[in-house]
């Protein structure tokens, strides 16, 4: 069974994802298992989606309760769901409106059309990112994006974009100036290979802003919904962006998108400049609302704390094996291992021990376990780690 449906993926499925040689029959918990009856331990999340683990009782509860009701009315209609879940978002995010979309790359899309609507009525053109930062696959993401691979023969891009060298204050004086509408950074690089954006650099970009009047745009889809232990990582560094998108875990495993602003810009979209026909869709939305009630329930706490317990862990691994991990990188539950050999080496070898992870930027080993991991499950994956490392030859 298991070929012939692998056969039937690569005859219908376009081939764009390299996949796992397995096919999942359930997932519960923290726990994936195989149509063999294996269990693989989840140290992925769905790629930082599945924040309160999979097939969480009170989002099947809530879903399930809305689906009764309907499924889906479009956005000319007022919903309770998604009213209920937009109030939650303000109340914990602190920004002052929200636009509901599907995914990360669209929420990111909105971003930039904003920013550039204000920058235009503003006399101002320019938006820049960073080297290594992913934002998502449609134009607007991949203009401010560097990696040849997602681009390759895809031209032309948008123009009065520019990607400049992340972490690096000298780019930034020389690259801002009064033609800047918006700088777009992840606090935390997901995909770059989990890497922290510098004090410093950061605390440059806020005080560039005050001297030019720019927006700084937070892309917080992959570290923010409390991965990072905070609801945003951005709060780790006692920063104020203007605009932030989130997706992946507010979800909580459905498809939900969100694009907050500060006040000054809650009216830079008159009615009918922006849409889409699901975003906002009420599943999502009560989904969404179970998931910040649970962060506010100690999820977040726990992400933090087990972060910390997760972080102490990796250290006394990288102090075991100092030619393999070069750097234990990330906050809260959002880590990587900087390795010394290609990390897709370790994420097979960790498959095959029953541990789901994944590699970033080539040497980065990716852990994104969801929120509600314990102590004990970093000790299975410890397990795991250690006896692939000492396995792997370099
Ligand atoms: N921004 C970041 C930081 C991401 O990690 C991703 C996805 O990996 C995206 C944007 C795009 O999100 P989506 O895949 O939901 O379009």
């Amino acid at each position: 069974m298991k070929t012939e449906l692998i056969k039937k993926e690569n005859r219908n499925i376009l081939q764009t994802y390299k996949r796992h040689h397995l096919i999942v029959d359930k997932a519960e918990g923290v726990h994936i298992y195989d149509v063999e009856g294996n269990e693989y331990l989840d140290f992925l999340s769905g790629i930082a989606v599945n924040v309160l683990g999979h097939s969480h009782r009170k989002i099947i509860q809530a879903v399930e309760k809305q689906m009764s009701r309907y499924t889906h009315l479009s956005n000319y209609f007022y919903q309770d769901a998604q009213i209920e879940f937009a109030e939650k978002l303000i109340d914990i995010s602190g920004y002052d409106k929200v636009f509901l979309a599907n995914s990360g790359t669209e929420a990111m899309e909105g971003a930039i059309k904003l920013v550039r609507r204000w920058g235009n009525q503003n006399g101002k053109k320019e938006i820049i990112a960073f080297t290594g930062g992913f934002h998502g696959r449609t134009y607007g993401a991949l203009s401010l994006m560097d990696k040849p691979h997602y681009k390759d023969m895809m031209g032309p891009f948008l123009n009065n974009m520019k990607v400049i060298e992340y972490n690096n204050i000298e780019a930034l004086r020389a690259n801002i100036n009064e033609n800047t509408a918006a700088l777009l950074f992840e606090f935390i690089q997901g995909e770059g290979g989990i890497r922290p954006a510098d004090r410093d650099w950061s605390n440059e970009i806020f005080r560039l802003r005050d001297e030019f009047g720019f927006k700084v745009i937070a892309d917080e889809i992959q570290a923010g919904s409390g991965r990072s232990g905070r609801f945003f990582s951005f709060e780790h560094y006692n920063l104020r962006p203007d605009v932030v998108t989130l997706a992946k875990g507010i979800g909580g495993g459905l498809p939900l998108g969100c694009l907050l602003v500060d006040e000054n810009l809650s009216d830079v979209f008159e009615r009918g400049m922006h849409g889409t026909t699901f975003g906002g869709n009420a599943l999502a939305c009560v989904a969404g609302s179970v998931v910040i009630e649970e962060l506010e329930n100690g999820i977040m706490e726990n992400a933090e704390n087990v972060g910390n317990y997760l972080e102490r862990r990796l250290l006394e691994i990288q102090k075991e094996f100092p030619d393999k991990v070069l750097e234990v990188r990330g906050m809260g539950l959002i880590r990587g291992l900087l390795l010394s050999f290609d990390a897709a080496r370790l994420v097979s070898a960790l498959l095959e021990r029953r541990v789901v992870t994944n590699s970033a930027s080539g040497y980065v080993l990716r852990i994104l376990p969801p929120l509600i991991i314990t102590e004990s499950d970093v000790d299975v994956f410890i397990v795991a780690l250690r006896y692939c490392l000492s396995d792997m030859k370099i």
